[in-house]
């Protein structure tokens, strides 16, 4: 059976690249005859407004779509910080102090996701009086992983290799688990079996496929969708993009728009307003 899953974080509003994400994931399970869920990610406890989940529901609910709702990121906290120690007792994971300033300062490699952290706390070289996160160990996570490999709808048999990401961090300073341990221990406890989300993700499914391997964690398959993007080529962005009426789906819908005609159009490419649909990053700046 088919599961797919559409995991928004209630940041900020969602605008018309969550729908077409949400669509997507849908339809992929609708015509399978499989299942669809929803599942709020709010790990990011200080960011997190739950009037927003209010929102995202009436927002799938006025886009037509019916899905299973699982529990929220913030009722699983236990499972994540269990996953934590077992990775740290097997000693993949270390301890980091270090802040965004002091990474910067070092002028540490560009990789194709951003700065790629340079190990400075590796080996417990940590200030234990500072507050810490938690990075991977990915050479030792390699090591251990193997050769590895994950079947994506486009690209088929991709091999599993996060090594170009750095070490990167499983439990931030301020929650108990990153995007990439919660999203990787949430799929699993939903039995997702098709992970869909936006081409700019992809390299975390390198992250993920990883983190499976080291978990012992079902292995789902991926499906990485096009993105929708502005005027000027950029990935429609909840900060610049929803909030302004064009966009926002809240708005949209508050305003009489019809939302399964909306969802209609999306479905055959037909984008509104000036937003063109695209793989990333061709036509991306
Ligand atoms: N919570 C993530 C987001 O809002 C989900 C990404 C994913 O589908 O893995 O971007
Ligand atoms: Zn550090």
């Amino acid at each position: 059976m088919i599961v797919t899953r559409f995991a928004p974080s209630p940041n900020g509003p969602l605008h018309l690249g969550h729908a077409y994400s949400a669509i997507v994931a849908h339809d992929l399970a609708r015509d399978a005859g499989g299942r669809f869920l929803l599942r709020i990610e709010d790990i990011d406890g200080a960011r997190s407004r739950p009037e927003l989940a209010d929102n995202f529901r009436r927002d799938l609910e006025w886009l037509g779509l019916e899905w299973e709702e699982v529990p929220a990121q913030s009722t699983r906290l236990d499972s994540y910080e269990a996953a934590a120690r077992r990775l740290m007792e097997e000693g993949l994971l270390y301890r980091c102090t270090c802040t965004r300033a002091e990474i910067q300062a070092l002028e540490p490699r560009m990789g194709a996701e951003g700065l790629v952290y340079p190990g400075t706390c590796r080996g417990e070289r940590f200030d234990p009086s500072r507050p810490s996160a938690m990075r991977l160990d990915m050479e030792a996570a390699m090591a251990r992983a193997g050769e590895i490999v994950w079947e994506d709808a486009d690209a088929g048999a991709v091999i599993a290799d996060p090594r170009e990401f750095g070490d990167v961090v499983l439990v931030r300073k301020d929650a108990p688990a990153s995007y990439h341990l919660a999203a990787t221990l949430d799929d699993a406890a939903d039995g997702v079996s098709l992970v869909t989300r936006g081409m700019d993700l992809f390299f975390a499914s390198h992250i993920h496929r990883v983190l499976q391997q080291l978990l012992n964690l079902p292995v789902p398959r991926w499906h990485h969708h096009q993105l929708l993007l502005d005027d000027d080529g950029r990935k429609l962005a909840k900060s610049r993009n929803s909030g302004e009426g064009r966009l926002g789906l809240s708005e949209l819908r508050i305003a009489g728009e019809d939302g399964t005609a909306l969802a209609d159009r999306l479905r055959m490419g037909q984008i509104p307003c000036g937003i063109t649909l695209s793989r990333y990053p061709h036509g991306a700046s």
